[in-house]
């Protein structure tokens, strides 16, 4: 079994980090830079914060996802968005453009990670708990009687903080591996192409 931190630095988000990082640098004719290339990559990962609160408060409030905190998407990106609108102005007024584009499409494209899940994923959070699947580009909403199942399933469990990241964060794969290699040489490309 692979470690978390491999799991981690080898994992989709990070590619999807360094895609989004290459596809606004190029299009904003930027420079590279190591600390927007973080950014970037910090923000494909953000709302897996979460799993921090979900960690100390799992037990007492007998939660069975970390999707409590940082998976509501109507007010995390439009959050986001002031945030980093307000943090540039303030630090690099420049690239107030650049970096609300690359910060704000960084923490979408975690959640249509996220929203690739085969128990689907609630877009409409926190104004409404359905959970929705993608059919052939359609979005197909789960029933509830599913939802429930599992959900019932992981509230009989008792699980170490170990199992609860771990089971996060699914194993790499070869398809992930091609993907997150994809992303890298993506970034040395344009880092090269300077
Ligand atoms: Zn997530």
């Amino acid at each position: 079994m692979l470690s978390i931190p491999v799991r981690i630095l080898f994992g989709v988000d990070m590619a999807l980090g360094c895609f989004n990082y290459v596809a606004w640098s190029w299009f904003a004719g930027q420079r590279f830079s190591a600390l927007f290339l973080f950014l970037s990559i910090f923000s494909t990962h953000f709302p897996d914060a979460d799993m921090i609160p979900y960690l100390f408060l799992r037990r007492r409030y007998r939660l069975v996802s970390h999707w409590v905190v940082g998976h509501h998407p109507l007010l995390l990106l439009p959050f986001v968005a002031v945030a980093s609108f307000v943090a540039a102005k303030i630090l690099m007024p420049d690239r107030v453009s650049y970096t609300v584009a690359l910060i704000t499409s960084g923490v979408l494209l975690h959640f249509l990670h996220d929203g690739a899940s085969s128990l689907g994923f609630p877009w409409l959070s926190p104004f409404s708990q359905a959970r929705f699947r993608f059919r052939s580009g359609k979005p197909i909403v789960v029933p509830q009687a599913e939802t429930e199942q599992w959900m019932s399933y992981w509230k009989t469990r008792e699980r170490s903080a170990a199992d609860e990241i771990a089971g996060r964060t699914a194993p790499v794969t070869i398809a992930q591996f091609l993907f997150w290699g994809a992303g890298v040489l993506a970034l040395i490309v344009f880092v090269i192409d300077l």
